[in-house]
């Protein structure tokens, strides 16, 4: 037996037992399913209750997100480095070799604050390192491998 919820064309909504769906639709079509408030044998399944979505997909998707959202920044294309490069460059006082100098002068109150650029040997890097003083190292771009 399947259990149908039906509906007649005045939107009244009932329950009715048959053996199959071909039990049911050779009765209705027969005019034997009546509606049992107004007698109406107009009578159809009732739709579907629409299927409920929970967000939970959408939340886990979400939260995978921000890693997805890094990979994309540290992948990003060469022109977007490029770009991203030029204006720290631009941005930045350049001071070549004396960068390791520099940035410690400035990061112990001994020179201006100010934004430089510039080349460190491993060495000098490590040392700034080891000092506490932040600095980035800028991405050499395919298009400057020569
Ligand atoms: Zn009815």
């Amino acid at each position: 037996m399947i259990r149908y919820q039906l509906a007649c064309e005045h939107e009244h909504a009932f329950e009715a037992w048959f053996g199959s769906i071909a039990a049911f639709e050779k009765q209705r079509a027969r005019a034997l399913v009546v509606c049992p408030q107004c007698g109406s044998t107009h009578v159809d399944r009732s739709p579907m209750a629409p299927a409920v979505v929970t967000g939970k997909a959408k939340v886990s998707a979400a939260k995978a997100q921000p890693d997805n959202a890094n990979l994309a920044v540290h992948s990003g294309t060469g022109a977007e480095l490029q770009k991203l490069k030029a204006t720290l460059l631009e941005n930045s006082e350049a001071v070549g070799e004396r960068f390791a100098e520099e940035a410690r002068k400035i990061h112990f109150n001994e020179a201006a604050p100010r934004s430089i650029h510039g080349q460190a040997s491993f060495d000098e890097a490590r040392g700034l390192v080891e000092d506490g003083i932040p600095f980035g190292v800028l991405p050499i771009l395919p298009s400057e491998r020569n």
